[in-house]
């Protein structure tokens, strides 16, 4: 059984665009900033320069802070040490949260503090899970995932487990 801590230091930096940059400002302050068409409200995430579900060109997209809670939607554990510079960090989770705002809007991340096996049988899809948000350097905070702390308050007692 394995627990990843923390993913710091990370050996490879995302470089933020003109299009990325106030998602990663937002980080920095912790904060998960998601582009929102102000037409429809679709949230768009990895951020477009076209809202991708009404398509109007004339729509502003401005981006808006979300809770940064979510589910774990799908996840494996990579093994792969062919990747440089995470020869050293294997295994470790990769997963993909599912945003409370909005169905299918993903977020990818590591799954820190939580103990799994050589397949994580034990991340199961619909887990709660909550940010950490790592300091990767002095301009770049990585969006990372544990497992939710505190009981979500629209979850009523008793409809635990019960949402698929
Ligand atoms: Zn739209």
């Amino acid at each position: 059984m394995t627990i990843t801590k923390t993913m710091v230091p990370y050996p490879i930096m995302p470089v933020p665009n003109e299009q990325t940059q106030p998602y990663w400002d937002g980080t920095r302050e912790g904060k998960i900033m998601i582009q929102r068409c102000q037409k429809c409200g679709f949230y768009n995430h990895p951020p477009l320069y076209i809202c991708i579900n009404c398509k109007d060109r004339d729509a502003a997209l401005v981006f808006e802070q979300v809770s940064g809670r979510g589910t774990i939607y799908t996840h494996y554990i990579c093994h792969d040490n062919s990747i440089a510079g995470f020869e050293n960090k294997v295994p470790y989770p990769v997963v993909i949260v599912e945003l409370e705002e909005q169905k299918g809007l993903f977020i990818m991340s590591n799954l820190l503090n939580f103990e799994y096996d050589a397949y994580g049988s034990e991340i199961k899809p619909g887990m709660p899970v909550e940010p950490v948000f790592e300091k990767a350097s002095e301009t770049i905070t990585v969006v990372q995932y544990q497992p939710a702390t505190q009981r979500r308050p629209r979850q009523a007692a008793g409809s635990r487990g019960s949402r698929k």
